[in-house]
């Protein structure tokens, strides 16, 4: 019989059907078993009785078996009804059971909430984790948020473009991750901090429109809201002035989270600058939101704009904000060509906030090669020094690149603000444990001698 889904049985009332799922739970009571099944799509209730037969199989099955059931699709007893449950107003009668695979005891129950296990437990079993009504709820709704920023943009007319993992080092203020060469023994890639040279690439390429769901990886110290590895909704676009990149992104934002069915308590969006919210809020974000707000799951996006374009280092040297290829305010194009008034330059950066969150973040590049230059040099680079850091793209600069901008949407933020969750773990399917451990695999781990010798490496373990 063709399998029906359990989120679907209230249209066969009175029929026979089959489903296929897992047992959520079991409870034998005499001559009748009651059980929970699960599939994608829910739960529903099923009772054996009056059936010796299918008892006897039924007394075989555990929690997390693997099952088909066939059954009569019976309303409940008007007394029986609960209306609170999907569901909850029919039960299976059941008449046939196909054990399609068994399972062992599980180190925690599927019914528990993900929160309250030990991490280290969780995430060395995160595929039953990831089974719980929490996890299944937090994993879809993040594709359907990807989705739909997709489609928005798609509608847009932009090129949803993929670019390299194994590259050369993009400055995003981060430590690399690198990965060794085979064939050039000594050499090293890295894994992308950000996409953010291949986009404005890109850009010098006609591309005028590009996205990525980019994977952005860093080594960072961990923190619940920051990993070594996360996605970001990267977005690249020619032609445009701050403004018109800010909007598109803010139209994307509101459709999106409003078609999911949440709240936005301002719009448009309020625009902050840097200076005014570091005086009202002693920070570059800031939670606008009331305790009503908060209680009812209300999203407070907000922009800031104008951040100071450098900062000193411990060292005593001039470093970038936020991005070394930003373009600085207009009016403060003289002094950053100039190298002067350094510590008063403002850039063309715009950062999205939510309820106390940085939740993406962009600007207006440097088109020029000679702009991008002067950037380097005020962080004290040599000429030959940006050459080498930076000569790949400033040569494609020398060739009819057009004025363009950007912005990166943080996945996992904007997730963590949806659901309503205070940790990364709990929007992501395989996140590592504070340590920097894998879910269920086990990596970190050494390389064999074979594979160090065949790397040209040798380790010389310090500490
Ligand atoms: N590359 C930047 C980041 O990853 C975002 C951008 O400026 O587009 O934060």
């Amino acid at each position: 019989m063709k399998r029906i889904m359990i989120g679907s049985l209230n249209e066969h009332k009175g029929n026979e059907v089959t489903i296929k799922g897992w047992v959520h739970v079991s409870r034998f009571q005499g001559k009748m078993a009651f059980f929970d099944f699960r599939d994608r799509s829910g739960k529903v209730q099923g009772v054996v009785f009056g059936k010796p037969e299918v008892l006897e199989i039924a007394k075989t099955l555990r929690t997390e078996f693997v099952v088909t059931i066939t059954g009569v699709v019976n309303e409940r007893p008007e007394k029986m009804r609960n209306d609170k449950v999907q569901n909850g107003d029919i039960e299976l009668e059941i008449s046939g059971i196909e054990v399609l695979n068994e399972a062992a005891t599980t180190p925690f129950e599927i019914t528990e909430d993900s929160i309250n296990k030990d991490e280290e437990v969780r995430l060395k079993y995160r595929y039953l984790d990831l089974r719980t009504e929490r996890m299944q709820r937090n994993i879809r709704m993040r594709s359907e948020f990807v989705r739909r920023c997709r489609e928005f943009l798609m509608k847009q007319d932009f090129v949803e473009i993929e670019t390299p993992l194994l590259t050369e080092s993009t400055p995003e203020g981060s430590r690399d991750f690198v990965v060794p060469s085979r064939h050039q023994p000594g050499k090293f890639y890295a894994l992308p901090q950000s996409p953010q040279q291949y986009k404005q690439l890109l850009m010098n390429a006609g591309f005028e429109r590009y996205v990525q769901i980019a994977r952005a990886i860093r080594d960072e110290d961990l923190r619940a809201d920051r990993g070594y590895e996360h996605t970001q909704i990267d977005v690249e676009m020619s032609f445009v002035e701050r403004d018109e990149v800010m909007q598109i992104i803010e139209d994307m934002i509101t459709e999106v989270v409003e078609s999911m069915g949440h709240t936005i308590k301002q719009k448009p969006f309020p625009r902050v600058t840097y200076a005014e919210s570091m005086a009202k809020y002693g920070a570059d974000k800031f939670d606008m939101r009331d305790e009503e707000d908060k209680m009812n799951g209300v999203l407070a996006y907000a922009w800031v704009v104008d951040f100071p374009f450098f900062e000193k280092t411990d060292e005593g040297n001039w470093t970038f904000t936020h991005n070394p290829f930003s373009m600085p305010k207009k009016e403060y194009l003289n002094d950053l060509m100039k190298a002067e008034n350094i510590e008063n330059i403002l850039t063309s950066q715009y950062d999205l906030v939510c309820n106390g969150f940085e939740a993406g973040g962009g600007s207006i590049r440097a088109h020029k090669p000679e702009i991008l230059k002067a950037v380097y040099k005020v962080m004290g680079n040599t000429e030959e020094e940006t050459q080498e850091k930076i000569g790949h793209i400033l040569e494609a600069f020398t060739f009819g690149t057009p004025p363009h901008g950007g912005i990166a949407l943080g996945v996992e933020r904007n997730m963590m603000n949806l659901m309503g969750e205070s940790a990364l773990r709990e929007v992501q399917a395989f996140p590592m444990t504070n340590k920097g451990k894998t879910s269920v695999m086990n990596a970190p781990k050494p390389l064999s001698a074979e594979q160090l010798v065949e790397l040209g490496l040798s380790v010389n373990k310090l500490g």
